[in-house]
């Protein structure tokens, strides 16, 4: 059996910058995996919460050995030989045009872009930083979203747990137009 571990909220930033002056020419993309040495830090630590869930008295009956990082990864110097050895990426690069109202921010929470009219950006790119989850159903949700916005669509009735189903008390509704 596998049990893979991912840290989900990195600290270390890439660069997607322009090759040349031509449009259709392809980005320089740097994800730049684990320059900060928090990543690093809690990348071990998820290996070593990976090995203690493996070694857990309840899976001794399915375990015969650790294969990987095998029993001669002891230290954290050792495990972070591994990792770099066998890390990957899980896929979720977002935030290059992230929402919200700072310097850095690219769209409003209409979508719409700073500064521009009549453009919206609609998928993962407007993500102000990286989600807790896989990151494909919370784009459809943006794109979605976009959609209703620009139909002038009325917003979705929140989804609600059982319990807040049971309470009537009103509740604030964002309604971003
Ligand atoms: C290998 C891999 C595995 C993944 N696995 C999962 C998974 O299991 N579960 C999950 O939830 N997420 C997964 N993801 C992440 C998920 O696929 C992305 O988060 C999601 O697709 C992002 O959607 P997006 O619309 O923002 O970008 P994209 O899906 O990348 O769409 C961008 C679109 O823009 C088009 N485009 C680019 N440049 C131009 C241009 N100049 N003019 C016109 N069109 C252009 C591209 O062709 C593309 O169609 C995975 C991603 C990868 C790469």
């Amino acid at each position: 059996m596998t049990l893979n571990s991912a840290y989900l909220h990195p600290r270390s930033r890439g660069t997607v910058r322009l090759s040349s002056a031509d449009p259709s020419a392809a980005p320089l993309i740097d994800p730049n995996y684990w320059e900060d040495p928090h990543d690093r830090k809690m990348s071990i630590e998820g290996l070593k919460i990976a090995r203690e869930i493996m070694q857990q008295a309840a899976l001794e009956p399915f375990v015969m050995a650790e294969r990987l990082p095998g029993p001669k990864a002891v230290t954290d110097e050792d495990l972070f030989i591994y990792g770099c050895a066998n890390a990957k990426t899980d896929h979720h690069p977002v935030g290059t045009c992230k929402m919200g109202f700072d310097s850095m921010a690219v769209v409003g929470l209409d979508l719409k872009v700073h500064g521009l009219e009549g453009l919206r950006v609609c998928d993962s790119s407007v993500m102000p930083r990286v989600p807790s989850c896989n990151t494909n159903a919370p784009t459809i949700m943006v794109g979605e979203k976009g959609s209703d916005i620009i139909r002038n669509r009325a917003p979705l009735p929140p989804a609600l747990f059982e319990h807040e189903r049971n309470d009537a008390r009103p509740r604030a509704r964002t309604n971003i137009q």
